[in-house]
């Protein structure tokens, strides 16, 4: 029985609960998901997936409630991970606002990338579009990119699943996965079997990835 826990504190929780649960049931896998706001949870989950929404909150929400250390022993220990959008901003080694450069939020800086926030400009700057991701096949998946930070540079550890023209939008470090986009928001759910597929496998990697 699977236990996809979804960090529960701010953003889209909802549509990665969705997303998850479609896939468990044309699968054909027994699991559950559950919110993720305190240790309790944390410690009986499997994999964790951090949303998109706005990182500040997500990062401070987090530390308020002793959750960074917590959270970052699961994931050096090898437990998957996908964030998404703000949710790979709170994974990053190391992020800046493109405007008001580094504002020192907390973060888990567990993946060795480093991220740009906002980088594509304000609200009305959101965009879709078309994305090669070889991993989850030759069709393409529809990248949903709202006020979207862009991947800057990379540790030689990571994988690059996906660019967009220039820039790196998807990435993989062990049994960590960001995106720059919003799989959640989409009905295309590859992206949320992939990883519920290394969950399962737990696919053993070196660690630790990045140490701070
Ligand atoms: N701009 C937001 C941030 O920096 C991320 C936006 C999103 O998750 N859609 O946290």
């Amino acid at each position: 029985m699977l236990r996809v826990g979804i960090l529960g504190v701010q953003g889209d929780i909802e549509e990665h609960t969705l997303s998850i649960l479609k896939v468990m049931k044309s699968n054909g896998l027994k699991g559950e998901v559950l919110q993720v706001k305190s240790n309790g949870e944390l410690s009986s989950i499997d994999g964790l997936i951090i949303p998109g929404g706005e990182s500040t909150n997500i990062g401070g929400l987090i530390s308020s409630r002793g959750l960074l250390k917590p959270i970052r022993d699961r994931l050096y220990n090898g437990m998957p991970a996908l964030g998404t959008c703000a949710g790979l901003i709170v994974l990053a080694k190391k992020c800046y606002d493109r405007v008001v450069g580094d504002k020192s939020q907390p973060t888990l800086g567990v993946m060795d990338v480093v991220v740009e926030r906002n980088s594509y400009g304000r609200q009305k700057e959101s965009f879709e579009a078309d994305l090669d991701i070889p991993i989850l096949g030759a069709e393409k998946f529809r990248g949903v990119f709202i006020r979207a930070p862009t991947i800057v540079d990379i540790g030689s550890n990571v994988k690059v699943l996906s660019r967009l023209n220039d820039s790196i939008v998807a990435v993989q470090e062990g049994n960590i996965i960001g995106t720059t986009f919003h799989p959640e928001l989409v009905e295309d759910t590859r992206l949320h079997r992939y990883f519920l597929e290394i969950i399962e496998g737990n696919i053993p990697q070196s660690k630790p990835r990045f140490l701070p």
